[in-house]
């Protein structure tokens, strides 16, 4: 895994992955290898010059970032080629789908910005019809009822080196093939006891054609069919037939299907079937400090290292949603990294840079202080109260001002303060001037500690009325400008500070003995429960986003904010280290 410098792209529009995005004709969407390919079916006047696409989600799990690169993709195909996408739920394993993971695929495909309108199916609604093909190939001496065990299969395939052996009942004849079959349908047989296999070559060198398994007896209930089957297709079985059955013209999959290609042409080409779609490989994004499977995110859940599917530390779409992410944000991030055709691992960093870029344009400023200080302004008037204007977005002046009250008692950042500042602190210390923004000069005239901790519990500050809205007439500088709340008018807040999940790029590479649990942050969430925040927050609403300026970007909560007390997750700080590792890059 590597990246590809990408030193010659302009600041504002990074990009990632190995393939460099073109604009296309139109000069508006970017152009990738699989568009190449539409272009030249287009041309050759290949499916009627249709294109329609579709998302293929099984619903064991919450989708991903990852989830969220197939959605664009597919979703932004059909779009720019005014074709079609099917969502549909490739649902044929009935121990580990479930209908709260159908219910979130749809919200998350809806909040990404995507439409399926009525054309929502379900695999299983495809058994009926899977099983007539099954039986098709069997009455065709393409498949065969196998009484191997499991274990006994495995040893028959051979490896990458040596060739399989044929199983003793690859012989039956096709009467007692659509008998067996009948029964394993109809329940007489356990789990394992016989599986439909498809009769290829188990001489074949890939060895996915070594006669592999159609169907296998399951005796569990599926979420939608309940006890109606307890035989159940296999993937590969499934996925080409539900394909033919939508006509789908460009069937596109990650990279790990590759070698599954030949299976999935051959099943086409030994039925009668209408439509042959074309299978189309791409890599799958991995993004470093996360993990993308879903069976690595269950993992997360279920042993309780995160609260939910939805922490907003999950690669979630739902955990980036209540993080704070905007769809647009995700899909600009999908559009940088590119499609390409070799894995690569794409740098959180870029994620990161699209929600601030974002986020700039639209998020209006606050003021709000994580780890309060108590600051009071010996020489103003303790009674007076003063309305000061405050800018809502310098990116967007028709966003215009507000008011913000200015008193005697204020907050500012603890660490915007220190005793004993070492050369380069340029903030606030004794003796020293810095500005309040939008507000005064004020300079610390005393210090208050905690006699038995040493704990700075306050300061004494005096301000210059002179320069109310941030300069001097005497033309003085000052090195610093502070954020800061009134005391009396503030509003208390909870703020949930995040990390990356995990401390290594990659907890995908572990080292032996290791689990990928093992490199979890412990630090990735800080919970700080007494914060102030300005009183224009009052009554703010769940998922609305904001600026703390000097901060980052802040999300109320959308599961455990109140009225009376907001709670903030940061979705982002305002350093760019997107930028950053892009002038480390070699040139
Ligand atoms: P996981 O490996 O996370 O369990 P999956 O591939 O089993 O994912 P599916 O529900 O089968 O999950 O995926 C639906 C679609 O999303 C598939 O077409 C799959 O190829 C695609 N997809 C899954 N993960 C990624 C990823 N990291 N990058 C791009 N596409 C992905
Ligand atoms: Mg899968």
């Amino acid at each position: 895994m590597e990246n590809s410098p990408i030193d010659s792209f302009p600041d504002s529009t990074p990009t990632a992955g190995n393939e460099r995005p073109q604009p296309d004709r139109e000069g508006t969407a970017l152009t990738n290898f699989i568009r190449q390919m539409i272009d030249e079916d287009l041309k050759a006047g290949k499916n009627d010059g249709r294109v329609h696409t579709r998302f293929p989600p099984e619903p064991n799990g919450y989708l991903h970032i990852g989830h969220a690169k197939s959605i664009c993709l597919n979703f932004g195909i059909a779009a720019d080629y005014n074709g079609m996408c099917n969502l549909r739920f490739d649902d044929t394993d009935p121990s580990k789908e479930e209908v709260e993971y159908v219910d979130s695929i749809k919200q998350n495909v809806r909040w990404l910005g995507f439409d399926w309108a009525d054309r929502e199916y379900y695999a299983s609604d495809y058994f009926e019809q899977l099983y007539a093909y099954a039986v098709q190939l069997i009455k065709a001496g393409k498949a065969y009822v196998d009484s191997l065990s499991a274990k006994e299969i495995r040893q028959y395939r051979g490896t990458l080196t040596e060739p399989g052996r044929n199983s003793p009942y690859r012989d039956r004849s096709v009467a007692e093939n659509l008998n067996l079959f009948e029964r394993m349908r109809a329940g007489e047989f356990a789990d394992g006891e016989h599986v439909l296999r498809a009769k290829i070559d188990m001489a074949s060198p890939n060895i996915v054609l070594r006669d592999p398994t159609l169907y296998r007896i399951k005796k569990v209930a599926h979420y939608r069919t309940g006890a109606r089957w307890c035989i159940y297709p296999m993937y590969d079985f499934t996925h080409c037939l539900s394909d033919s059955i939508e006509r789908i013209t460009h069937s596109l999959c990650t990279l790990e299907f590759e070698i599954n290609r030949a299976l999935y042409d051959w099943v086409l080409d030994n039925l009668e079937v209408e439509c042959h779609p074309q299978q189309i490989e791409f890599a799958r994004l991995n993004l470093s400090h996360t993990v993308l499977s879903k069976r690595k995110l269950i993992q997360l859940v279920e042993k309780g290292h995160v609260k939910g599917w939805n922490d907003p530390r999950m690669p979630t779409i739902s955990g980036l949603q209540r993080r704070g992410y905007t769809p647009e944000s995700i899909r600009n991030f999908c559009e940088r990294i590119g499609v390409a055709k070799a894995d690569s691992m794409v740098d959180i960093a870029l994620l990161e840079y699209c929600i601030r870029e974002d986020l700039n344009l639209r998020a209006p400023r606050v003021m709000g202080v994580l780890r309060p200080l108590r600051v009071v302004i010996d020489n103003y008037p303790p009674d007076q109260v003063e309305e000061l204007e405050a800018i809502n977005n310098p990116e967007d002046p028709s966003t215009g001002t507000r008011k913000v009250p200015f008193s005697r008692e204020l907050y500012i950042e603890k660490d915007d303060f220190m005793e004993d500042p070492p050369k380069k602190f340029f903030r606030l210390a004794p003796g020293r001037e810095v500005r309040l923004r939008y507000a005064y000069f004020i300079k610390c005239v005393k210090v208050v500690k905690d006699p038995q901790s040493g704990e700075v519990t306050a300061l004494h500050c005096t301000y210059d009325p002179a320069t109310r809205g941030g300069s001097a007439p005497d033309g003085r500088k000052v090195k610093a400008t502070l954020h800061w709340v009134s005391a009396p008018h503030a509003l208390a807040a909870e703020v949930r500070l995040y990390d990356h999940l995990f401390i290594k790029e990659n907890p995908n590479e572990v080292e032996e003995g290791r689990d990928f649990t093992h490199y979890l942050n412990p630090h990735s969430l800080e919970i700080l429960k007494d914060c102030r925040v300005e009183p224009s927050l009052a009554g703010t609403a769940p998922g609305r986003r904001y600026q703390f300026e000097r901060l980052g970007y802040f999300c109320v909560d959308a599961v455990d904010s109140f009225p009376a007390k907001p709670v903030f997750n940061r979705t982002v700080t305002l350093r760019d280290t997107w930028a950053k590792i892009q002038k480390a890059r070699p040139k």
